[in-house]
């Protein structure tokens, strides 16, 4: 076991070096921040969202190695995939970080098996996860400046950012996720 768990690091520490798909994507039309009080970390999830397909994404953020990690390996998961996959592709990782079961074939996402005995970090573990739903789940997002006919609430609020409304439970791991309507 102590093999693969030299091996699960190694994928954290790679993320975590080299990542992928990392600072903001300037064809974003969905944004979502997430913020991790207890840890610091912070996370800002950028889609590409065309019809129900996410053809681009990326994150920006800081905070430690496992949010970080996580993040950009999220990144690698859902590009290509559909707003329902991804759901469900969190949902599959939410239960490998809080359970620690791991699902036979090895994949990437089974690093994350062991944050399961820790759980502060799986509030870090599941950071960039919870934005990418959050900005799923929110109103279109443009360039900085434009107006956003598409989104009522932010007329009616000159604030662009605002709390998500359906974060895939993200207060439940005391996380905070707000979606902005405007890229700056
Ligand atoms: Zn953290």
């Amino acid at each position: 076991m102590s093999e693969l768990s030299d091996l699960y690091q190694q994928v954290i520490l790679d993320h975590n070096r080299r990542p992928r798909n990392r600072g903001k994507l300037p064809t974003a039309n969905r944004v979502a921040r997430g913020d991790n009080p207890s840890c610091g970390d912070q996370c800002c999830v950028y889609i590409r969202l065309d019809g129900e397909r996410i053809t681009d994404l990326s994150f920006d953020g800081s905070g430690c190695a496992i949010s970080q990690a996580s993040a950009s390996l999220m990144t690698t998961q859902l590009k290509g995939k559909t707003a329902a996959e991804a759901q469900a592709l969190f949902d599959e990782f939410k239960k490998i970080v809080t359970t620690g079961e791991a699902p036979e074939e090895m994949s990437d996402v089974a690093a994350f098996a062991g944050v399961s005995a820790f759980p502060a970090r799986i509030k870090c573990a599941t950071l960039g996860w919870h934005a990418a739903l959050g900005a799923l789940a929110a109103e279109p997002a443009g360039p900085a400046g434009s107006t956003n006919s598409a989104s009522a609430d932010a007329s009616a609020n000159p604030a662009s950012a605002q709390p998500a409304a359906s974060a895939a439970g993200a207060e439940d791991f005391g996380l905070s996720i707000t979606t902005e309507t405007h890229l700056d």
